[in-house]
C-alpha cells in the first residue's frame, strides 16, 4: 500500500513539473514514506529521518516531508523530535505537500493535477481501491493512522486501470488492508467479484490480482469470480495470523482455526490448482508453547505457496499493547518464527521441485543479473536466461531448476506465441 501511495504522489509531483532523480542530495524535495507495523520497521524510519537533517541543514530551501503510518492525528510530538522536517501526511494525504510546492512554483496544484495513476508505470502496477478498515485486530496500528474503511467507486477503479492500460501495464494488483471487503460501504454496495469482472473486460490488460483479503470477507462469489474469470490469477493471500482459536480471539480475529481451514477447503475445491499464502504472528502476548505449536500444525497442513511470518511486535496504540503484557521473550518469539520458516521453506521446496520439467506461464516483467524475470500466476518468482521477447509478454517458460524461493527456466521450444507486445508509451497516452 505504501507503494502504491509513493507512486501517486509521485504521479501528483510530475504533473507540477518535477522529476525524480538517483540521490537525495539532488532533490529540492524530499519524501520518506513511513511504515510502522513492526518496531524494526519503525526504527528505521526514524534512523532514516535523523540521516536527512544534515541535507536540510546545508539547504534550508529543500523541502523535506514525512509521510505513512509514522504520521498519527496530532504531529506536535512528532515536530518537536524532527524540527528540520517542513511537511507531515497521514497516509494518502498528500494535500500538505503539494499545497507547498504549489506555492513556490506559483500555481494552484488543484487546476493542474489530475489522475493520481501512474505516469510512467512498470508493466505491473498496484491500484489502490479501498482505503483503511474496521477491524480493529488488537495487534494492528493501521486502522489508527489509515482510518475507517473506505472504497472508492467502481468506475473511478475502472478509469484509472484503463488508463493504466493505455500507459503499458499488463497486469495490476488491486490493493486494501481487506481487499475483499471492498464495496460494502458503497450506495449500490458492488463486491470485489463485481470490480473483478468489470476489470476483466478491459482489453490489453492480461492479468490481474487482489490484496490483502480477510478471512470474514471471503464469499463464495468471489472464490467463483477468481475460477471464472480468466485474467484473474489463481492466487490469494489470505492471513489466519493464529492456529489457536483462545490465540485468534484474543487478536481480535473473527474466525476460529477449524473455519478457517474449511475456508482454504472451500477455495481449493472451487479453484484448481489455486495458489495460497498467509501471514503468522508468533509470540503474541500469552501464546503458549501449545497454542504455537497448532500454528505450526496448521502451516504444515494446509501447505501454503507463502507463509509471511512475524514475531509479535508491541505497537503503541494498539488495544494489545493498551491490554496484555509482551510476556514471550524475544529469545523465544525468535525460536518460534525460525522453526515456522524452516518448516515452510521445506514445504515450498518441496512444492516447487514438482514443477520442474513443467511449462508455466510467465509474465516478463524485466531483467535482474543478466536474466530474465518474471511470475507465475500463481506468484512465483522465474528466472530465464533468452526472453525472446520483450517486457511485458506472456511467455511459457520450461521448470529447469526449483528452490525455496524462486525457479529457473528456459523459454519452451517453438514458443514464439508472444500472446502480448507491449503497446508503446506514446505521448498522447501520457497526457490521457
Ligand atoms: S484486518 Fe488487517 S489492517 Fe485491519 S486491523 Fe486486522 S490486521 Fe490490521
Amino acid at each position: 500500500m505504501n507503494q502504491a501511495d509513493s507512486q501517486r504522489l509521485a504521479s501528483a509531483l510530475e504533473q507540477l513539473g518535477l522529476h525524480s532523480v538517483d540521490r537525495p542530495h539532488d532533490a529540492d524535495v524530499i519524501v520518506l514514506n513511513s511504515c510502522v507495523v513492526r518496531q524494526s520497521a519503525e526504527d528505521k524510519v526514524v534512523g532514516n529521518l535523523t540521516s536527512m537533517k544534515p541535507l536540510k541543514t546545508n539547504r534550508p530551501d529543500r523541502v523535506l516531508a514525512l509521510m505513512g503510518c509514522k504520521v498519527g492525528a496530532k504531529t506536535d510530538d512528532l515536530a518537536k523530535q524532527f524540527p528540520y522536517v517542513d511537511v507531515f501526511m497521514r497516509p494518502q494525504q498528500y494535500g500538505p505537500l503539494l499545497d507547498l510546492v504549489g506555492q513556490r512554483l506559483g500555481v494552484d496544484w488543484e487546476g493542474c493535477v489530475g489522475s493520481l495513476a501512474a505516469t510512467h508505470p512498470d508493466v505491473t502496477c498496484y491500484v489502490p481501491i479501498i482505503h483503511g478498515c474496521d477491524l480493529m485486530c488488537s495487534f494492528c496500528i493501521i486502522p489508527y493512522r489509515r482510518g475507517r474503511q473506505v472504497s472508492r467507486p467502481l468506475g473511478e477503479v475502472v478509469q484509472e486501470v484503463e488508463l493504466l492500460v493505455r500507459r503499458g501495464v499488463k497486469e495490476v494488483t488491486v490493493l486494501g488492508q481487506t481487499v475483499d471487503a471492498y464495496g460494502h460501504d458503497l450506495p449500490e454496495q458492488p463486491d470485489l467479484a463485481d470490480l473483478l469482472a468489470l476489470l476483466n473486460d478491459i482489453k490489453g490488460l492480461e492479468r490481474i490480482r487482489f490484496l490483502t483479503s480477510h478471512p470474514s470477507y471471503m464469499s463464495q462469489r468471489i472464490i467463483q469470480a477468481v475460477a471464472d474469470l480468466p485474467k484473474v490469477c489463481e492466487h490469494i493471500n489470505l492471513p489466519v495470523q493464529a492456529g489457536d482459536d483462545q490465540v485468534l480471539e484474543r487478536m481480535r480475529r473473527p474466525y476460529t482455526q477449524g473455519q478457517y481451514r474449511e475456508l482454504i477447503h472451500q477455495i481449493r475445491e472451487t479453484i484448481p490448482g489455486v495458489s495460497l499464502s498467509t501471514d503468522v504472528i508468533v509470540g503474541f502476548p500469552g501464546e503458549t508453547e501449545a497454542q504455537y505449536q497448532r500454528s505450526l500444525e496448521l502451516i504444515s497442513e494446509l501447505r501454503f505457496d507463502k507463509v509471511h511470518t512475524a514475531a509479535y511486535s508491541q505497537r503503541p496504540e494498539t488495544i494489545a499493547f493498551r491490554t496484555m503484557d509482551d510476556d514471550v521473550s524475544q529469545e523465544e518469539k525468535a525460536r518460534r518464527l525460525k522453526e515456522l520458516d524452516l518448516v515452510q521453506e521445506n514445504i515450498l521446496r518441496e512444492k516447487n521441485e514438482t514443477l520442474v520439467g513443467q511449462q508455466v506461464e510467465v509474465l516478463i516483467e524485466g531483467r535482474k543479473k543478466g536474466k530474465w524475470q518474471g511470475r507465475t500466476r500463481s506468484d512465483k518468482l522465474v528466472f530465464f536466461p533468452d526472453s525472446g521477447a520483450g517486457m511485458g509478454s506472456l511467455v511459457d517458460v520450461l521448470v529447469e531448476k526449483a528452490s525455496p524461493w524462486s525457479l529457473q527456466g528456459s523459454v519452451a521450444a517453438g514458443n514464439t506465441d508472444q500472446r502480448t507486445t507491449p503497446s508503446p508509451v506514446t505521448a498522447e497516452a501520457l497526457r490521457r
